[in-house]
């Protein structure tokens, strides 16, 4: 196991209190860019996609954090991409990366790789449209696919997502195996869909199983034995199989980060027995969307009130569930420290819930499954200090809404000691765009 970085108060300052974000100051980023603001440190996305270099292929789950500017740096960094939107493969395509994969094997004599991969379990008109237009590869979650894609793109080569009969996650709401899960073709199905798929004329050339998000390694270490089982099925036309993503983050104190070597290894060991079994190369691909991001990530937003209810205490800051919806969904837990606006020590701390603008109880980021509010150790702060939300890199600005009539927030990145303004806060005209009275 590997200890956990620093992801809070940063080294050298008290516990609870943080005022630099990668060398950034704190106070510098909101008096630019003003709060709520979403803050990613580049150098913490590559580090984590250098963590997974042993894979053949890592490809981003870009519905974790699909800002440009995320994708062109794990573009930099050879990660590839998934799309599970219409909207996601264009994001990919600005973003630089091309629709199609080179024709011949690369040095290591595996099979190309698909840069952009469509993974979804239907294909609206829409998105049939666009994979079409510009031969996008598919990842298909459903039967009914195989003949809605044969139709329009004769001969193409796919693969599955299969449900393996069982998943796991963090909540009930993220998990996506099993029969609790509209996810990924039914294991019992696959011989039928192999006949479907051979009667449409279209080549099954890989496997994908995603069990559930933020979930354990010793869940997802039971999907490489389910997906070698159905790659006995497919057979010989099989050049790729991906593990799907789901690795864990460490979110609360004391948690770490998950032992990967040992991961790849048990999946490296699938790779090979397939390899000998079938005579030829396999591809094998991992596809993170939360490991790659979360920790790069920081909400920066500012106390706008401190009162008292009873016993209990509250900071209220201009940061919503509009902003970061992770703990009114799933009753997630981000750790937070206090940038005071002033030098002051702060050196008590106090037990307090936190919570957010919006006219709805649930505005809580103090809050646990099941939406009972908790409280939370922080330094003792005033109106006008700023909170740090910290671990929001994934699932976080994806997942704002204009709730309230809020406007989205600004989202930034620093770079080298530099930052720099990556989408711009939505204006008051923003807000009322394609309406008419
Ligand atoms: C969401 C998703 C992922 C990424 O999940 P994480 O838990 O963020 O790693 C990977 N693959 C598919 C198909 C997904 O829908």
């Amino acid at each position: 196991m590997i200890a956990s970085s620093a992801t809070g108060s940063a080294a050298g300052s008290k516990p609870g209190l943080r005022r630099e974000i990668a060398g950034v100051s704190i106070a510098d980023l909101a008096e630019q860019y003003g709060t709520p603001l979403y803050v990613y440190d580049a150098d913490t996305i590559r580090r984590r996609c250098r963590d997974l270099a042993a894979w053949d292929t890592i490809r981003f789950a870009q519905k974790a954090c699909s800002n440009l500017a995320v994708l062109g740096i794990v573009r930099r960094e050879g990660v590839l991409v998934d799309a599970v939107s219409t909207g996601e493969i264009h994001r990919a395509i600005v973003a630089g990366y091309s629709p199609h994969a080179p024709r011949e094997p690369g040095p290591d004599g595996l099979p190309p790789a698909h840069p952009i991969v469509y993974t979804a379990d239907i294909f609206d008109r829409d998105s049939l449209d666009v994979v079409v237009r510009h031969g996008i590869h598919v990842n298909c979650g459903s039967a009914d696919m195989i003949e809605q894609l044969a139709e329009r793109m004769p001969g193409a080569s796919i693969t599955l997502r299969v449900n393996p009969g069982f998943g796991h996650g963090h909540s009930q709401k993220t998990n996506t195996g099993g029969e609790g899960s509209k996810h990924g073709i039914w294991h019992e199905e696959i011989p039928e869909v192999l006949r479907r798929a051979e009667w449409a004329g279209l080549q099954v050339s890989g496997l994908h199983m995603h069990i559930g998000s933020g979930t354990d390694l010793a869940h997802l270490a039971e999907v490489a034995g389910a997906l070698e089982r159905v790659a006995i099925e497919v057979g010989r036309s099989l050049t790729m199989i991906s593990a799907g993503g789901g690795l864990p983050v460490p979110y609360k104190p004391g948690e770490v980060h998950a032992d990967l070597s040992g991961y790849f290894t048990l999946w490296d060991a699938t790779r090979k027995r397939l390899e000998e079994r079938f005579g030829h190369r396999i591809r094998l691909e991992l596809e993170p969307g939360r490991y790659l991001t979360a920790e790069s990530g920081s909400v920066i937003t500012e106390v706008r009130a401190v009162k008292r209810q009873g016993d209990r205490k509250y900071l209220l800051v201009d940061a919503g569930f509009n902003t970061l919806a992770r703990p009114v969904l799933y009753g997630s837990y981000h750790p937070m420290s206090l940038c005071p606006r002033d030098d002051d020590a702060r050196n008590a701390t106090e037990e307090v819930a936190v919570g957010g603008p919006l006219c709805e109880s649930g505005d809580i980021f103090t809050q646990t499954d099941g939406g009972f509010v908790a409280t939370r150790p922080l330094p003792v702060a005033a109106v006008g200090d700023l909170l740090v939300i910290e671990i929001a890199g994934a699932y976080g600005f994806v997942m704002a809404s204009n709730y309230n009539s809020k406007p989205l927030p600004a989202e930034v990145l620093v770079d080298a000691g530099a930052h720099r303004l990556v989408r711009s806060r939505q204006t008051p005209e923003d807000l009322v765009r394609g309406e008419c009275v």
